[in-house]
């Protein structure tokens, strides 16, 4: 346990309804009784769950009507002893506040730090501590219902057992260290085999949750290129359809790239258009292409949008030249008009969709395809309901080696000692992951992600 108090806004800054100051740690209730004035008395009289309606107070000026929540340790979020205030939202209240609470005793918490008093305290493990990081900043329901399984501990829990799997192995081998005059029979050795790989085929279908899981946290990247008025921003504008949202211009690139976020089937979706390059830059192609190249290197799928209402020119074969080794869709465009397109035979062909941005035909074969892209990972790993970051993806990694190496030692008839050595360096991998066996730097990774006041 802690023995400081700490305080924060836990809402985001802004004009809002309500505005609330978190407070947690062995002092909370003199804070408390030190800033909040009502007709029942002292909050460190009130039961705990409990909420009241009283003011806060500066040198007996009120400084805004709250409520004012008392949580007694240890059923509590950081499982100390925990006030929250929610007060009026706007820019000064909030501020003030805090600065009430900072004077009488609190000090200002660091980013994360009530998450990291709750995981420190044994109420969340490390997987979900940063679910609660997925959560806030998941934007489709799919990336929530991944994160609220982590935070429910799913994640957490099949590790555990995996972890309790191992201990068990490495317990009868430590035995045999301990024993040696004791021959360890084939029939023994076989049964830590089995129980070796058992969990070594569950990391790697866990690691493989990682693709999907950078996707459901970043979003997929698609780069949309085309001659100009191929149909490339109708494309964009049909795929958006009522979930346009803000249009953000790349940095240092403005107005060459276009991207906007977008929800396709539950998969977040970053979309850049490259329509604007020739229009802004005139005549100067070799720029926008290097800046198409760019672009579509860094994305995971590219859609590749040929003009079938047109003749063939050598611009589409060029275009072909950016996307040889990436996934990519070729869009047949205005598929509603006569055809003039004829692609010879030294078109390097790819995955052809005819579309019509216009009339709506093929968007929806379209979205199939990209949900189909986005979650090729998924039908290797249908009895996962969450999806591992880099962080643990990383720690996957080193655990699958280590217990490979484990695997070979028991195949090779190597002595118990390199067994036992490699046993334990898969355990403290998968120990990493939930917390059991990080370091504080680890520690500091993980909490220095998220904001003040969580
Ligand atoms: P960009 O320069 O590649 O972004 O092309 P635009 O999306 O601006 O489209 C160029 C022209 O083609 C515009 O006049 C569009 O209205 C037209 N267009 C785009 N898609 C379609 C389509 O599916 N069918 C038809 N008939 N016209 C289209």
């Amino acid at each position: 346990m802690t023995d400081d108090t700490i305080a924060a806004i836990s809402t985001p800054t802004g004009e809002g309804g309500i505005a609330i100051v978190r407070v947690s740690g062995p002092s909370a209730f003199d804070v408390a009784d030190a800033v909040f004035v009502s007709k029942r008395g002292r909050p460190s009289t009130f039961p705990s769950h409990t909420i009241h309606f009283g003011r806060i107070r500066e040198k007996g000026n009120s400084v805004d009507q709250v409520m004012l929540s008392v949580m007694r340790a240890p059923r509590t979020y950081t499982t100390e002893d925990l006030i929250e205030i929610n007060c009026h939202g706007g820019a000064l209240t909030a501020r003030t506040i805090l600065s009430l609470c900072l004077a009488h005793g609190a000090r200002l918490a660091e980013p994360g730090e009530f998450t990291k008093r709750a995981f420190l305290n044994g109420r969340l493990d490390l997987t979900q501590a940063e679910a609660v990081i997925d959560l806030i900043q998941a934007k489709t329901s799919r990336a929530h219902t991944a994160a609220v399984n982590a935070l429910e501990g799913h994640l957490g829990r099949k590790l555990g057992e995996a972890r309790d799997q191992l201990i068990s192995i490495a317990a009868h081998i430590e035995a045999h260290i301990d024993f040696p005059e004791d021959d360890i029979d084939t029939g023994t050795r076989n049964q830590w085999l089995t129980g070796t790989r058992d969990v070594l085929a569950f990391l790697e279908r866990l690691l493989a949750t990682s693709a999907e899981g950078k996707i459901l946290r970043h979003g997929l990247a698609i780069t949309i290129i085309g001659r100009p008025n191929a149909g490339k921003s109708s494309l964009m504008n049909a795929l958006l359809g009522e979930d346009r949202a803000i249009v953000t211009p790349i940095a240092g690139t403005t107005r060459d790239l276009i991207e906007e976020a977008a929800n396709i089937r539950g998969i977040p979706i970053r979309l850049t258009d490259t329509a604007g390059i020739r229009k802004a830059r005139g005549t100067i192609e070799e720029l926008g292409i290097h800046r198409s190249h760019l672009s579509a290197q860094s994305s995971d799928l590219v859609l590749h949008v040929v003009d079938t209402s047109r003749p063939f020119t050598p611009a589409d074969l060029r275009l072909t030249g950016l996307y040889t080794s990436k996934p990519a869709i070729q869009i047949l465009s205005k598929c509603d008009l006569a055809p003039r397109l004829r692609l010879p035979p030294s078109f390097p062909r790819r995955e052809q969709i005819p579309v019509s941005s216009t009339r709506g035909d093929g968007l929806e074969n379209l979205r199939d395809r990209i949900e189909g892209i986005a979650c090729a990972a998924r039908h290797v790993t249908s009895e996962m309901d969450s999806f591992v970051n880099d962080r643990q993806a990383d720690a996957l990694r080193r655990g699958i080696k280590a217990l490979t190496l484990c695997e070979s030692r028991l195949t090779d008839e190597s002595t118990p000692e390199l067994v036992a050595q490699e046993l334990r360096a898969g355990l403290d991998a998968i120990g990493e992951i939930t917390g059991k066996t990080a370091t504080e730097d680890i520690l500091e990774k993980v909490f220095s992600t998220f904001c003040i006041g969580k």
